[in-house]
């Protein structure tokens, strides 16, 4: 069943999806406001981001997300800009997520780990002001040229500091791939995209959650034995594969064949 809503809902291979069973009340959050961090909050009658931030260039999408550059007005610090539609993330009972993804980064304290230095919201919009990260996505770069495997142990031994940074703070990531990897300013990897992480998963506690990017899931998720921090050691291996040759370790465009190749 869950194979085939996952299907029905016409999730793209190497796209996210969430099926997550249980549901979020929202009836409430669409007019409140979420103060997502305490550090700004953009008054939703008369200021938009627009006041405070100048657009520089479009960035990148990922299922939920437009992520912009914009600089700082009377400054010239460049930072990235997440923009989220609320209807959406509504719609597709991801609200949680995105909250979830704010409340993780505020405690993820790593070089290899995105910075978040501001949140807030419009009315339409939900925007999370990051670091930014010049050297784009790991996907984009894998496209172009493969990484020789000196320069593969290189950037998967930052990979595995920023997972065991989580993992120490009982947080799980569950959606490594390279399009969430970026390089940043000094050409070290950037682990981004939080939004299906999760907190409060002790030792080898797991979580029953069927979450993730088809192409990476693990194969206790595909297996429907709940999914801990073992799923995100997967993760490295598979991003790993992915850096040397190109493609994930199973693959197919057929969702039941792909499903059925990684777990057997
Ligand atoms: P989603 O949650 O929708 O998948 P992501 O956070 O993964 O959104 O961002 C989508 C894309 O935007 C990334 O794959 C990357 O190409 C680009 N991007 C995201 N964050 C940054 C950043 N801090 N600096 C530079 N590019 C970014
Ligand atoms: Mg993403």
């Amino acid at each position: 069943d869950i194979f085939r809503k996952y299907i029905s809902e016409g999730t793209e291979i190497g796209k996210k999806a969430n099926l997550d069973g249980d549901s979020f009340h929202y009836s409430n959050t669409v007019n409140s406001t979420i103060n997502l961090t305490n550090d700004v909050i953009v008054s939703q009658s008369n200021k938009q981001p627009n006041d405070d931030y100048k657009r520089l260039k479009f960035l990148g999408e990922g299922s939920y997300a437009s992520v912009y550059c914009v600089q700082k007005r009377l400054t010239d610090s460049k930072r990235a800009m997440k923009v989220i539609n609320k209807n959406l993330l509504i719609r597709k009972k991801q609200l949680k997520y995105a909250v979830g993804e704010c409340s993780v980064l505020k405690k993820c304290d790593c070089p290899f780990i995105v910075k978040l230095y501001y949140s807030f919201q419009t009315l339409e919009n939900l925007y999370m002001v990051e670091e930014y990260c010049p050297g784009g996505d790991l996907q984009y770069h894998l496209k172009i040229n493969l990484l020789e495997e000196e320069e593969a142990k290189f950037y998967i031994s930052e990979l595995i500091l920023a997972i065991e940074h989580l993992h120490d703070l009982n947080i799980i990531y569950r959606d490594l791939k390279p399009e969430n990897i970026l390089i940043g300013e000094d050409n070290h990897i950037i682990l981004a995209d939080f939004g299906l992480a999760k907190e409060g998963i002790q030792g080898n506690s797991l979580s029953q959650s069927f979450c993730g990017s088809p192409a990476y899931l693990p194969p206790e998720t595909l297996n429907m034995k709940g999914v801990g921090k073992s799923g995100d050691i997967y993760g490295i291996g598979a991003v790993l594969y992915e850096m040397i040759s190109g493609t994930p370790p199973f693959f197919s465009n057929e969702i039941a064949v792909l499903f059925n190749k990684i777990k057997n």
